[in-house]
């Protein structure tokens, strides 16, 4: 029941691991490819059964509170399992290929009727390339749309093994001065911006997503525009709104928190939109 990330209904698989890391990552359980146990103090009753149950001793239970120590944690997630109030949740699971093809394929006819279909994101769903390729494939090959929603860096050879079982990319530009980038994401944006144009030249239909983060990246919007009026096929730009409702998973996982103070605000993002609109492109927010 997607609605935001690509056309019509769809079904999004997040592939667990990412490149960069931005300051205003709103899916932290996303940052790291192991799987993670996280836990929110809020809904602790301190009843001690984490502490009792975990196999590798890594959870002690410190003034009523369990305290983990991540270091022996095997990802068992037999703690989040036995949690009576669902204050231990464990993010990441395995899957086999088929058994998630058949559990995607659930949805089928709401993509068929709605113009939908399943887009892989992430984290960075190009990172698990092998993977990520022959799931775009065999749904592409049984009729279903597939949206890449990508930060475009990834090897050229995964952009265009993965070409032509796309439907849409969804394409994000975080910043067009590599420094900015680099500051705001840890990786320059020279790939990325040399993906995107190869992605352009082949045809592929291109939907740019820029998250607008106030004080960070909202002084790139003249530049993205320059940048990207340049480049023939990319129309279509979405600017997204900055939030920091992810503030909770950051400290739950036991990450430091990067999340920029400042909210994205509705005359932001009206104004970026419209800078973005004088370079001829099809500027929008939907959020
Ligand atoms: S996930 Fe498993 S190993 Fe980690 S703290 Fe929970 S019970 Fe212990
Ligand atoms: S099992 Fe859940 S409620 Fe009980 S101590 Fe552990 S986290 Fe708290």
């Amino acid at each position: 029941m997607e609605i935001h990330d690509g056309d019509g209904l769809r079904t999004t698989v997040f592939f667990k691991g990412c490149p960069l890391r931005c300051i205003w990552c709103h899916n932290p359980e996303s940052i790291g490819f192991r799987r993670q146990i996280a836990f929110f103090d809020q809904k602790c009753i301190s009843c001690g059964t984490c502490a009792s149950l975990c196999p590798s001793g890594a959870i002690e239970q410190t003034d009523g509170f369990p305290v983990i120590d991540r270091s022996r944690c095997s990802e068992c997630f037999i703690c989040a399992k036995n949690c009576p109030v669902g204050a231990l949740e464990g993010f990441g699971e395995f899957w086999e290929m088929d058994d998630l093809l058949e559990y995607v394929l659930q949805d089928e006819l709401f993509f068929k009727n709605s113009g939908g279909g399943v887009t892989l994101s992430g984290g960075e769903c190009l990172a698990q390339p092998a993977f990520a390729i022959e799931l775009a494939r065999r749904l592409s090959e049984k009729g279903i749309s597939v949206d890449i929603d990508t930060c475009g860096y990834a090897k050229r050879e995964i952009i265009e093994e993965i070409l032509p079982y796309a439907d849409t990319f969804l394409y994000d530009i975080k910043a067009a001065d590599p420094a900015v980038h680099k500051a705001c994401t840890g990786v320059t944006n020279e790939l990325i911006i040399s993906n995107l144009r190869f992605l352009a030249e082949r045809g592929a239909k291109i939907e740019i997503r820029y998250p607008l983060v106030k004080g960070y990246n909202d002084g790139q919007c003249d530049r993205i525009g320059q940048l990207l009026r340049d480049i023939p096929g990319v129309k279509r730009v979405k600017v997204l709104r900055y939030h920091r409702f992810a503030q909770s998973r950051y400290g739950a996982l036991g990450l430091s928190c990067t999340l920029p103070d400042t909210v994205t605000g509705d005359e932001d993002l009206a104004r970026a939109v419209a800078t973005l609109v004088k370079y001829g492109l099809d500027a929008f927010t939907d959020q």
